[in-house]
């Protein structure tokens, strides 16, 4: 049975903190350095590729477009932010709230006792146990933050999307492109 499906988009080729373009400093954990909030927005951001409907920032913010974001509205799914940024209108960063689906990593390493964050969470899967039926219709995220954070990879840990069987479908019909689906299987 496939349960649901991992969503990766694409890379926009944007950052949503770089050096010049910000005028708020980025939330860093004092004792290991590293990001500790991924859903804190720039609000200088300013998306550099705009062919994609969802699509990842270098420092991996989800990032989606206004097609997107209406075909979420119109089919209900209430759990889905999206808050635009005055330089990239018709783009919104994109967050899910709670609808977490149990996780497990490859690798987990590092532990900073100061912000409670791993330095490295890498290899996301699913734990499918509890799970009798597909996923229903709409979006969920990962319970684990993921991210491998070398020195000058400056990113965030950061969930993993999930759309149920059915919702994978509607995109599909859409004709969102682009879309990289993972099967989650039991
Ligand atoms: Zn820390």
């Amino acid at each position: 049975m496939i349960v649901g499906y991992i969503l990766w988009g694409q890379d926009n080729g944007s950052d949503m903190f770089s050096d010049s373009d910000t005028l708020m400093e980025v939330r860093k954990c004092s004792k290991c350095g590293f990001r500790v909030d991924y859903r804190q927005m720039n609000n200088l951001f300013r998306i550099k590729r705009k062919a994609y409907h969802l699509s990842f920032t270098y420092d991996n913010i989800a990032i989606s477009s206004l097609r997107f974001k209406e075909f979420c509205n119109r089919n209900n799914y209430r759990n889905v932010l999206f808050k635009e940024r005055e330089r990239s209108p018709g783009f919104y960063q994109l967050l899910i709230q709670d609808s977490t689906i149990p996780f497990s990593a490859r690798l987990i390493e590092d532990y900073c006792h100061a912000c409670g964050q791993y330095r490295t969470v890498v290899g996301p899967k699913a734990d499918t146990e509890a799970f009798e039926l597909p996923l229903v219709d709409g979006s969920y995220q990962s319970d684990l933050l993921f991210g491998g954070r070398m020195g000058k990879h400056d990113n965030p840990l950061t969930p993993v999307f999930i759309v149920s069987p059915v919702t994978k479908g509607k995109l599909h019909c859409e004709g969102f492109r682009n879309l990289i689906f993972e099967p989650i299987e039991k």
